[in-house]
């Protein structure tokens, strides 16, 4: 299958001379800025400093716990999660649960674990509408996770948010990390493919078992979504 790229309106970008000669007038208007007003993380609220990824300072980056291998291949559950008495699944690749009780989907991956940091940063993001992490957030699930996503993907489809919801923020966060991960990746974003059937409770103070009541048929695929699913089932493929 092949990705979605080609027959692409042109997209015209800067050439190498043009980059060469906007990139020190932009980083010297930076400094300059931020002499007069310091740029404050949205997460910790210090001044960005040394290793910054804008908006987020240097130290909430890499702060950020990434998840790497080794990992269950199929819901990506790090092994460091595993308890001793699962090490058969482990050495088989899966954990208990998808070893036993195979999940729905094929594949799945996190970029870093829930810590206070990334809550923070996500809470940001959803709750205060700083809407500018999504650069970095959809930065670091590219960087922890492109090498592993299957080649032949055919489209980012961000979960949406009721009506109402998306009214009162302004933006469907998904949609955000979706789009700059789609532009990263070269993959098509896709946010009519999914619809939600209901509003559902925050899920912010629910437990895993109640999170997974609170969104059970929550959502449908589209008639667009639906036809891409049905050109068959794509097998993950590891990025060279
Ligand atoms: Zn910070
Ligand atoms: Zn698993």
């Amino acid at each position: 299958m092949a990705r979605a790229g080609a027959g692409r309106g042109t997209m015209i970008t800067p050439t190498e001379t043009d980059r060469a000669v906007e990139r020190p007038s932009r980083t010297w208007l930076d400094a300059a800025l931020d002499l007069v007003f310091p740029a404050i993380c949205p997460v910790c609220g210090v001044a960005l400093g040394a290793g910054r990824r804008d908006p987020l300072c240097g130290a909430c980056w890499t702060g950020l716990e990434r998840i790497t291998p080794p990992w269950c291949e199929r819901c990506g559950l790090p092994f460091l999660s595993f308890a001793p008495s699962q090490t058969s699944t482990m050495k088989a690749g899966m954990c208990q649960g998808c070893a036993t009780d195979p999940p729905a989907f094929a594949w799945a991956r996190s970029a870093a674990y829930y810590g206070d940091r990334a809550r923070d940063a996500v809470h940001a993001l959803k709750f205060r509408r700083k809407r500018a992490l999504a650069k970095p957030l959809a930065d670091l699930v590219g960087e922890q996770l492109a090498r592993w996503l299957p080649d032949d993907i055919d489209a980012l489809v961000p979960v949406p948010l009721s009506a109402i919801r998306e009214r009162e923020r302004g933006f469907n966060q998904s949609a955000l990390l979706a789009e700059r991960l789609g532009h990263r990746l070269d993959v098509p974003v896709r946010p009519r493919w999914l619809v939600r059937t209901r509003a559902t409770q925050p899920q912010t103070d629910l437990s895993a078992v109640e999170r997974r009541a609170n969104v059970r048929h929550a959502f449908r695929a589209s008639p667009g979504g639906v036809s891409c699913l049905a050109r068959g089932r794509w097998a993950p493929r590891r990025r060279r």
